[in-house]
């Protein structure tokens, strides 16, 4: 799933976690690829290796919670980004050998990893249908999001909402100077 973790950011961005950062959501939801794709290219280790277990997960969660606690006061971003990186552990769709490593026994090396032959693997081959699915799922879901946020209800509601929001200052702005006027008389 390569577009699919994109999908997901944009589906968090504009339902639950409209103020939080985008970039803090993308670094989530490519969080175990960002530790391991460039371990594989540069040390040959497994694609998806470590970064991609529960006990890396858990390692990145306390550290993330004693910085926000320490920096920040918004839990929301620091819940959007843990649910981010469990979104990117499902939609790899991984073998228990690597979501419980190292109980489960070690990791092999994996393959270099190749952007254009992953693309061509994923989307030409189709040799990841479920991660496929998923990913189309995904996209679906925020095609659907996009569509009723600009074309119907909150676009309008939105407008509705500006509109109604001037309309009532003008009659604030009209009542103040009536009652001023009156005053003088
Ligand atoms: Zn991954």
């Amino acid at each position: 799933m390569i577009i699919g973790h994109l999908a997901v950011v944009g589906i968090a961005k504009l339902t639950f976690f409209e103020r939080e950062n985008l970039a803090v959501l993308a670094v989530a939801s490519f969080g175990p690829d960002i530790l391991d794709k460039p371990a594989n290219i540069l040390l040959g280790m497994p694609g998806r290796g470590m970064s991609h277990s529960l006990v890396v997960f858990a390692i990145v969660c306390i550290l993330a919670c004693i910085y926000w606690l320490r920096m920040t006061k918004n839990p929301r971003l620091l819940c959007a980004a843990i649910i981010l990186w469990v979104s990117h552990l499902a939609g790899d769709f991984l073998q228990w050998r690597v979501l419980l490593w190292p109980f489960w026994g070690s990791l092999e090396p994996g393959p270099k990893f190749l952007f254009a032959e992953k693309l061509t693997s994923y989307y030409v081959e189709f040799r990841y249908p479920y991660q496929l699915w998923f990913e189309i799922i995904c996209i679906t879901v925020l095609l659907c999001i996009v569509f009723s946020k600009f074309f119907t209800g909150n676009a309008l509601s939105y407008g509705s909402s500006q509109s109604l929001k001037s309309l009532l200052l003008k009659l604030a702005g009209k009542f103040s100077r009536e009652s001023a006027q009156e005053k003088t008389f």
